[in-house]
C-alpha cells in the first residue's frame, strides 16, 4: 500500500510490541498466518505482502493514526488470502474495516 502525505498525525507512538499484537489479532481474524513478519523503516509505502507469505509493514505505522494503521495491516494480511486487488479483495477489505 502506498503511503500518503496526507496520513494524519496521531500521539504517541506504540511500541513494536503493541504493533505486533495489533497485527496478531487481524491475522487470527482474518484467519491468516504470515510466515515472517518484518517492521522496518520503508521509503515510499506503509506495507507490502510478498507471494511467500511474508509480510513487511513500514515502522512510521507506530506513530500513525489508529485507522490508517488498521487499513494498512487488513490490505497485507488480507493479500495471504487474495494476493490480488479484485473484487473479492475489495469486498473483504471493506467488510473487515467495517466490523
Ligand atoms: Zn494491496
Amino acid at each position: 500500500m502506498r503511503a500518503n502525505a496526507a496520513s494524519g498525525q496521531a500521539s504517541a507512538p506504540m511500541t513494536k510490541a503493541e504493533f505486533k499484537a495489533e497485527v496478531a489479532a487481524w491475522a487470527k481474524r482474518i484467519g491468516v498466518q504470515p510466515r515472517e513478519l518484518h517492521i522496518r523503516q520503508m521509503r515510499r509505502k506503509w506495507g507490502s505482502c510478498s507471494t511467500e507469505g511474508r509480510v513487511t509493514l513500514n515502522q512510521e505505522l507506530l506513530s500513525a493514526s489508529a485507522d490508517i494503521r488498521r487499513e494498512v495491516i487488513v490490505e497485507e494480511l488480507l493479500h495471504l488470502r487474495v494476493p490480488n486487488h479484485g473484487k473479492l479483495f475489495r469486498a473483504l477489505k471493506r467488510a473487515y474495516l467495517a466490523s
